[in-house]
């Protein structure tokens, strides 16, 4: 999605609260994305790319560069709150700008936290690419959202259907979670 000149979600000059936040306000700025009231501005476009019209439930919708005033759709990332607390637990404001910008490398700073698929995975999210999933699945559903979000997860062996054949196969079953 591109916005030109006012439409554009990072054009100056909008409203922001007090967190900081861009806010759309319905026909204060030129644009209508569609929506009735005033809502933050990287939630009404995270919501246009996902097809979603309010935030599920336990989740958040995160700035990847750490701008909570780019809000470019590429930016921005939907996690459950329990991946987006342990992001920012893993990564300080730095490393994530840095990633941003090229000046480090997925896996590299991947590697540097406690658990590099998790990190992998949620560092590459943006809600461009969690749209185009959810259409290929028919659409947003409570469930359909949860395989986008929880993807990482078929990374741990224990969720991993070879892995579940080996630990049978050597009778392992004592140390599956
Ligand atoms: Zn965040």
């Amino acid at each position: 999605m591109y916005f030109a000149g006012v439409g554009n979600p990072n054009y100056r000059g909008r409203n922001t609260d007090t967190d900081g936040y861009r806010i759309y306000v319905p026909g204060a700025s030129g644009i209508d994305l569609g929506f009735r009231k005033s809502i933050k501005m990287h939630h009404a476009v995270a919501f246009i790319e996902l097809g979603i019209t309010s935030l599920p439930k336990a989740t958040h919708v995160h700035h990847r560069d750490c701008d909570a005033l780019n809000n470019d759709a590429e930016n921005l990332a939907l996690f459950t709150e329990w991946d987006h607390k342990w992001l920012h637990k893993q990564f300080g404001v730095a490393p994530l700008i840095a990633f941003m910008r090229g000046n480090v490398d997925l896996m590299t700073l991947s590697r540097w936290s406690d658990d590099p698929p998790r990190a992998e995975f949620l560092l590459k999210q943006n809600v461009v690419d969690q749209g185009r999933e959810l259409r290929e699945m028919g659409g947003y559903s409570e469930s359909n959202l949860e395989s986008v979000l929880m993807g990482y997860r078929w990374h741990d062996p224990f969720d991993n259907p070879m892995a579940q054949i080996i630990i049978r196969a050597l009778n392992l079953s004592e140390f599956v979670k």
